[in-house]
Order: structure tokens, then C-alpha cells, then sequence
């Protein structure tokens, strides 16, 4: 089943069970001072949750884009090294506001994925809140559970902690236990048998979670206590792309019709081949997720820019762009050469790709190319630090100068340093990070909380190396 038609068969299973389909939302936020990007499926419908506005219908779906690069969820790091978070994802969801609850929720959500999509019964399991730690002081969710019973075999419904399984707006407000659906994809040979009986690995990288089905029942008053709320809502959220993984029959995101027309041109433009190379299967991963978020944030309007939003979505650029310099070989900007793909395999189901084309394409080629000489002229100055660094140590100071000055990328720096058995002073150099950090400390909040704004500090401190499977050394840093 192609990707196209498995988004419109959730829409009109949901459309015949009387929802309302409404278009995804815009990404980028202009009038939410909490919220950067849209995050998750419900972020548009916030305030039909807290009563402060009226839904059309009382039951909708659609089909959101997401974005998990900054605050609560920040899934930036892991793209391009696991195979199913991205930066932009579609959210498929279906909503109920103060109408149907529990039973049709999975219900529904069982009819669709095994009657409609067809999908094994045998490789599928869900959870249950297990009942709270603290202030809830609420027991394990036997309704969600014995509503399951009736579909799965209970050595299927798997109970999990507040953490997986209690979903929280913020300190206060709507709230309520959830039962995600995961697919387990593992193939015969990664799968462990006991007495005949296949054994659950939640932990497997192809045991995916796929859907979440929230149950906003409670209210969390100022005083931390928990109120049933007059009006029981249904919120869920299900990865489209990693349903088509499931529906595809591969085991990964980047192997299914979403991806492979983006990753075929990045093979044909670089003259690298996916598979059969770690770094560069990274590097690629890397590139076509982000040219996604990129291409749909500009779409939106969100042009990239020295601060804000437009800030991170110029960070997640270059980021592409500097696995393509180092990765793939590639010097002269690439990326906006993919959008012609992105758009004719999106445009239909997201207009504003086509009719934001050329602005796209103008608007990521400028930024490249622009990155692409600073890395050059930063390479120049590089070369230049190496030859007068007396010793196997480059100063701090000068890696920071630099980074701060020319936008030369830290680990950038280190990798090229390394490859010339030479060492970077780290201490030095977030030493010099963190005086620039106190410099520009102002009106900085870090978020923990969905609807807590995050003015983004984006001062980074570097923690060193990781070595990878395939000892690709990579940096990581670490928001302080
Ligand atoms: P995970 O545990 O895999 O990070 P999550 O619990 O953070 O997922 P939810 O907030 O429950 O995700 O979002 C609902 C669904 O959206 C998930 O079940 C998953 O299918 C999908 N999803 C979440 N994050 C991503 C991502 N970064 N890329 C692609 N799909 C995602
Ligand atoms: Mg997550
Ligand atoms: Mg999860
Ligand atoms: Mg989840």
C-alpha cells in the first residue's frame, strides 16, 4: 500500500465514523507564545480541551505536521541514527471532544489497523497505565484494560508507569492515562523464543510504538489534586510514517515510499550509494529528513533566521549540510535540489509545497551556499591554527574564535582535528563558551512542560566524542 493511500484510509475510516477531516494546521506558530512548532496532533486544539473555544464538530481527524527539534520534545539528535524519529513527522490523529471516550477509542483504533490495514494480530501489543506513584494516587487503568481484553490476548496488554502512560498538558490542567500500540517488526532471527513463546523486547529498535490513545478524563488543580473533568476527551496520535514502515513490510522509515524518491535523487546527485555504508547511510538519513522540515517550515513562512524559530530551522540546515560536506563529499549545496521530489510526492496531500516551490528551492540554495563558503573559509583558518600549534593540542580559545566568529561547527573542528591525530582542548574551549554564555544570559527558559514557552539558549557546551557501531565518531553536545 502506497503512503498516499494509507493516509487517506485513516481519514475515511475516521470520516465514517462521523469526524470531521480538517486540514493539518500550520507548523509554525505565530500566536501561541507557549509553543514554538506544533509538536503533536492536539497542539492546534488546545484550547477546545481547556473550554476556551468551541470546535466546529465535536469529533475531528486529520493528518498534522509535527515538529520535535526544540523544548519537551527534542528528538534532533537521534535523526539519521535510529530509522524512526524524524524532525517533521505527520501526525495522524482522531479527536473527541467530550463525545465518544475508551470504547470506541480502541475500538476504532483495532478495527483500522487489523480489519482496514490488515495488520497481524500477532504482532501487536499495548499498554495500560499501571496505576501512580505521588499525588495521583489513582489505580491502574482497569477500563482501558478490560476493554482491551476483549480484542488482544492479555499476555498482550502491557502495563507502564506515569512516565509512557499518563499524559500531563502541564502542572495543571486536562490530563489523563493513554494505551500506546506498538508493531513488533523484528524479523524471525532477531526474535527470541522461550518454550515456543515469543518473547517482548519493548526496548528492540524494531519494536516501534505507533499510535497513542490519550484519555483526558481528570483536571489537575493548582494544588497538584486530580478532579474528573465534566467532559471526558479522546486524543490520539499515530506516526505516519511509521505506519507505513509497518504497512510497507520494512524495518525502517527511510525504506518506505516516503523517503526512497528523496533518497534515490541524493544517491544520484552525490554518486553515493545507500546501504552499504554507515557514515554515509547516517549522512543521508540525515539530509532527507531535513530537507522535510526545512522545505515545510519555509512553506509556512517561517524563513530561516538568526533567532527564534528561524534559528532553528537554519541550525537544522546546516546540520544537513555539514553531514553532506563531511559524509558525502558534496561542496556545492544539494539539498535545494530535492525539494522538486519532496513537493511532487507531498504536494498533493500539502499544497503549500507546490505553491511555495520556488521560494523554497531560492531560499534553501542561498542558505547553503552561504554555509558552504564559511565552511571553506573556517577549513583555510583551520589549516592555518594546525600549522602553528606547537604540540598535539589546539587551544580552546582559538577552536572557540573560530566558532563564535566564523561559524565554524565545534565538532566539526574536533573531527578534522582527529583525523589529524591532533587533540582539541575542550576545557578551554567551554571555558570561552561559557563566558560567551554569560555574556548573552538574558531572558532564557529552558522548557519541561508542553505549553512552556522556550526562548532557546542556544549556547551549546561540547561533551566530547561518541564512538557509534561503525566508529563514526560523531560530537555530542549538550543544551546548558
Ligand atoms: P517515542 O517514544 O517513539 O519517542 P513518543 O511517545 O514521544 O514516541 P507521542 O508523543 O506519543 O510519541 O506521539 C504519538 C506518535 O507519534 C508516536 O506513537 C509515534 O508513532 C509518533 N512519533 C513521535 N515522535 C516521532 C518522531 N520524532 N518521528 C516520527 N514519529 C514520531
Ligand atoms: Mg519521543
Ligand atoms: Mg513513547
Ligand atoms: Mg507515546
Amino acid at each position: 500500500m502506497k503512503s498516499q493511500e494509507i493516509r487517506s484510509k485513516f481519514l475515511s475510516f475516521f470520516e465514517g465514523k462521523q469526524h470531521l477531516i480538517v486540514p493539518s494546521a500550520p507548523m509554525v506558530l505565530k500566536d501561541d507564545p507557549t509553543l514554538m512548532f506544533v509538536n503533536s496532533g492536539m497542539a492546534p486544539f488546545k484550547e477546545y480541551f481547556l473550554g476556551n473555544a468551541e470546535p466546529k464538530k465535536n469529533r475531528i481527524s486529520d493528518s498534522q505536521k509535527c515538529l520535535r527539534v526544540s523544548g519537551k520534545h527534542n528528538d534532533l539528535e537521534e535523526v539519521g541514527y535510529d530509522t524512526y524519529h524524524h524532525t517533521l513527522f505527520e501526525m495522524l490523529g482522531n479527536w473527541s471532544f467530550g463525545d465518544y471516550f475508551k470504547k470506541e477509542a480502541i475500538a476504532w483504533a483495532w478495527e483500522l489497523l487489523t480489519e482496514v490495514y490488515g495488520i497481524d494480530k500477532d504482532i501487536l501489543y499495548v499498554t495500560v497505565f499501571e496505576g501512580s506513584d505521588d499525588t495521583d494516587k489513582l489505580g491502574m487503568d482497569t477500563e482501558a484494560y478490560d476493554i482491551w481484553k476483549q480484542y488482544i490476548a492479555e499476555d498482550r496488554i502491557l502495563k507502564g508507569n506515569k512516565k509512557d502512560n499518563f499524559w500531563e498538558m502541564g502542572d495543571q490542567g486536562p490530563c489523563g492515562p493513554c494505551s500506546e500500540i506498538h508493531v513488533d517488526i523484528r524479523s524471525k532471527e532477531e526474535r527470541v523464543k522461550v518454550d515456543g513463546k515469543t518473547l517482548i523486547n519493548m526496548d528492540h529498535p524494531h519494536v516501534v510504538e505507533v499510535w497513542n490513545l490519550v484519555f483526558m478524563q481528570y483536571n489537575r488543580k493548582a494544588n497538584g489534586t486530580l478532579e474528573d473533568l465534566p467532559n471526558k476527551h479522546i486524543d490520539t496520535g499515530m506516526g505516519f510514517e511509521r505506519l507505513c514502515m509497518v504497512l510497507q513490510g520494512v524495518q525502517s522509515n527511510y525504506d518506505t515510499d516516503v523517503f526512497t524518491p528523496i533518497i534515490r535523487e541524493i544517491e544520484t546527485i552525490t554518486d553515493k550509494k545507500y546501504g552499504n555504508n554507515e557514515e554515509v547511510d547516517v549522512a543521508i538519513r540525515v539530509i532527507s529528513d531535513h530537507v522535510r522540515a526545512v522545505a515545510f517550515s519555509i512553506a509556512d513562512g517561517q524563513l530561516p533566521s538568526n533567532t527564534g524559530a528561524g534559528y532553528v530551522i537554519r541550525r537544522i540546515l546546516r546540520r544537513a549540510v555539514r553531514y553532506g560536506f563531511t559524509f558525502l563529499d558534496k561542496k556545492e549545496p544539494l539539498i535545494y535540489r530535492l525539494v522538486d521530489v519532496l513537493s511532487k510526492k507531498m504536494g498533493d496531500a500539502f499544497p503549500e509545497l507546490k505553491a511555495q516551490k520556488q521560494l523554497i528551492e531560492n531560499v534553501i540554495k542561498e542558505e547553503e551556499a552561504s554555509f558552504l563558503r564559511t565552511l571553506d573559509q573556517g577549513l583555510v583558518l583551520l589549516n592555518r591554527i594546525v600549522e602553528e600549534t606547537k604540540g598535539d593540542t589546539v587551544s580552546g580559545e582559538k577552536a572557540f574564535e573560530l566558532y563564535d566568529t566564523y561559524g565554524f561547527p565545534i565538532d566539526l573542528t574536533a573531527l578534522i582535528l582527529s583525523e589529524k591525530d591532533l587533540k582539541l582542548d575542550e576545557k578551554g574551549f567551554n571555558e570561552e563558551l561559557q563566558k560567551q554564555k554569560n555574556r548573552s544570559r538574558s531572558a532564557s527558559e529552558t522548557s519541561t512542560e508542553d505549553w512552556t514557552i522556550l526562548i532557546e539558549d542556544d549556547v551549546e557546551e561540547f561533551i566530547g566524542y561518541d564512538a557509534l557501531e561503525a566508529n563514526v565518531k560523531i560530537t555530542r553536545y549538550r543544551k546548558v
